[in-house]
């Protein structure tokens, strides 16, 4: 059985209302030893659908036999989470940007730099959940230094990035700390988000979590064989050029996308004009990202996600 839970609250900052910025963290600790896993959600407040798996997370793993400690930091960016935001309102910053964080710095670097200190070196193994925000929804997992771990989760899509030379693609994620500077183990997981029912990802990213923490051995029972699974190394983003309503197209996700197949148009809300077809961008992709309901959107938001699939392995 779990040994222990216990909540953390280590302050970091005071802010103007007087109330203590602390990081909310849950400790899990099991009657033997074992490697610490790291969980965390919610880096960007408008993802919340791992912070809502948190909670059935924390339900289905507190009356387990426990081998190790986990570590769940449930909401990792709460005043942007509170308002829907995918950015800190208290200055606008992108939190997964600002690894490892500065402690004399804004307030979103003094909230990495806390993450950094509090979190990220004291774990042994990082699974971090993102979404697609209230409006997109999307379905991959990356691959950054632990394939099977990330196989686990049990994602059709799996996400290859090929680093350019710098390694500055993602300069300022949680990566920054994880990979680059400690080397742990780190799976990125992108599931979930739109104007739909969120209950059916909220399912799959518990029993996903749960597979991957029986392939580390946190937690018994038999490891769930992942399903036929794709790799890609190419993702294209496509933001529509236009605002007004935009109008999905595209197949569901997980499905081959050809050639000449549009992802969505977009049409004004006043003059029911179409302003903008999206073509997919590949001769054949795979869905990734999209809309799954008819959204309001500005110029430059994210649209789809395609991945290609003339370089995909199995
Ligand atoms: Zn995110």
């Amino acid at each position: 059985m779990v040994k222990s839970t216990r909540i953390l609250r280590p302050k970091f900052t005071t802010h103007a209302d007087g109330s203590d910025a602390v990081l909310v963290m849950h400790e899990l600790v099991g009657e033997t030893d074992g490697p610490t896993i790291g969980l965390s959600a919610a880096i960007h407040g408008n993802e919340n659908t791992g912070a809502q798996a948190m909670v059935d997370i924390w339900r289905a793993i507190k009356d387990l036999p426990l081998k190790g400690r986990i570590l769940m930091l449930p909401v990792a960016n709460a005043r942007a989470m509170a308002v829907n935001h995918r950015f800190t309102p208290i200055d606008e910053l992108n939190l997964n940007r600002e690894f490892p964080g500065n402690r004399s710095g804004n307030y979103t670097q003094q909230l990495a730099a806390a993450i950094t200190s509090e979190f990220l070196e004291k774990i042994d193994v990082h699974i971090d959940l993102h979404a697609g925000t209230d409006r997109p929804t999307v379905d991959y997992v990356y691959i950054w230094n632990d394939e099977e771990l990330s196989r686990a989760f049990g994602s059709k899509i799996l996400y290859r990035p090929v680093m350019d030379k710098g390694g500055t693609v993602f300069s300022g994620t949680t990566k920054a700390v994880t990979l680059d500077r400690r080397g742990i183990p780190c799976v990125v997981i992108e599931l979930g988000g739109g104007i739909v029912d969120q209950t059916p990802y909220v399912t799959r990213t518990v029993d996903g979590v749960l597979n991957m923490l029986r392939h580390l051995g946190a937690i018994p029972g038999d490891v769930k064989p992942a399903p036929k699974q794709i790799v890609v190394d190419e993702i294209e983003t496509i933001r529509p050029t236009q605002g007004g309503w935009l109008e999905p197209l595209s197949p569901p996700l997980g499905e081959v996308i050809e050639k000449g197949q549009l992802l969505g148009r977009v049409v004004s809300p006043y003059t029911f004009e179409t302003l903008e077809e999206i073509p997919t961008p590949f001769d054949r992709g795979i869905m990734i990202l999209s809309h799954l309901s008819r959204n309001l959107v500005e110029s430059g938001d994210f649209g789809f996600m395609v991945g290609n699939l003339a370089r995909a392995t199995d």
